[in-house]
């Protein structure tokens, strides 16, 4: 047992089994999209913190695991998509610290088909995975569902979908601490907004870009600040241009971008979140959106 946390619970002790590379690695990338204009490109290697925590699910994750150990919780229970990080992320971190974990997973149809490799992993790691309707998982959010579900599973720390709650957010801003005078704007990718919610209050200026459709990300990153901060915090904005149809989906220039990207610098993209990032932040250097002389850090979340 060693290494505090950071933000919440600041002193509690975390099982070796989930110590950290922190700070992460920030990195130069040198690629003439950005140079040409003047620019740096840094890569903030958030990927390599912890093997089976990777990224944002780290700083999202262990606040939340201290909180439910401090309490006194056998039990951690959350929601997601069959391709869900956030579950697998999850999962792990239950095996780890040797709490039970439940899985709410959309889309009933999914109880009677094989497991995708996602859902195989959370298994093997011990997650008890329960399936529910549309209609259902729609009520995730509501007191009387969380009720029954606590009913049905026993007293649990209940954590929301993605993760992103108040002790998610105070993880993040330690992103931001870590970047602050080492970057002019800090890019980030943004599933439900609670990466860059922590991410803007204490670094550089912070520009997230959406991977779904929908437009309400960012009403929900003020509300994930205020609820988290007691009201807004840093200077932040979204680029809604670069989510290419939807969450998991993609293009043929997304994938053309990704496979040209990894060829370059030698690093593989996750599809779903970081090839956007990156597909956005290029685009938008080349068009000149940043004076010259900004360093630009992308977050490398996964
Ligand atoms: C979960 C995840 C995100 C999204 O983070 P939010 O806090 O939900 O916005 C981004 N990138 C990767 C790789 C992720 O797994």
């Amino acid at each position: 047992m060693h290494r505090a946390p950071p933000g919440d619970n600041r002193g509690v002790t975390l099982p070796t089994a989930l110590a950290a590379r922190l700070p992460s690695p920030l990195t130069e990338c040198a690629d003439e999209r950005f140079t040409r204009r003047g620019l740096r490109l840094l890569l903030k290697r958030d990927d390599l913190i912890h093997p089976a925590l990777p990224g944002n699910k780290w700083r999202k994750l262990v606040p939340n695991l201290v909180a439910a150990l401090e309490a006194g919780y056998p039990t951690l229970l959350t929601f997601g998509g069959a391709y869900s990080n956030h579950l697998r992320a999850t999962a792990a971190a239950g095996r780890l610290l040797g709490l039970a974990t439940v899985g709410v997973v959309r889309g009933d149809e999914l109880a009677d088909r094989p497991l995708n490799a996602s859902l195989a992993r959370c298994r093997a790691d011990g997650m008890r995975l329960h399936f529910v309707s549309r209609a259902a998982y729609r009520r995730r959010a509501e007191p009387e569902y969380v009720a029954a579900l606590r009913a049905r599973f026993g007293p649990c720390a209940v954590l929301p979908e993605g993760g992103s709650n108040d002790h998610a957010v105070r993880g993040c801003a330690a992103l931001g601490r870590e970047l602050a005078g080492r970057a002019d704007v800090a890019a980030v990718a943004v599933g439900t907004g609670g990466t860059l919610a922590g991410l803007a209050a204490s670094g550089p200026p912070a520009l997230g870009f959406p991977v779904l459709r929908g437009g309400w990300l960012g009403a929900e990153v003020a509300r994930l600040q205020r609820s988290a901060f007691g009201g807004p915090r840093g200077s932040w904005r979204l680029d809604e241009g670069f989510h290419c149809g939807g969450y998991a989906r993609t293009t043929a220039e997304l994938e053309r971008f990704a496979d040209d990207f990894e060829q370059r610098h030698g690093l593989a993209l996750d599809r779903v979140y970081v090839a956007k990032l990156l597909l956005g932040l290029t685009t938008r250097a080349t068009e000149g959106a940043f004076p010259p002389g900004t360093r630009v850090a992308a977050v490398i979340t996964g």
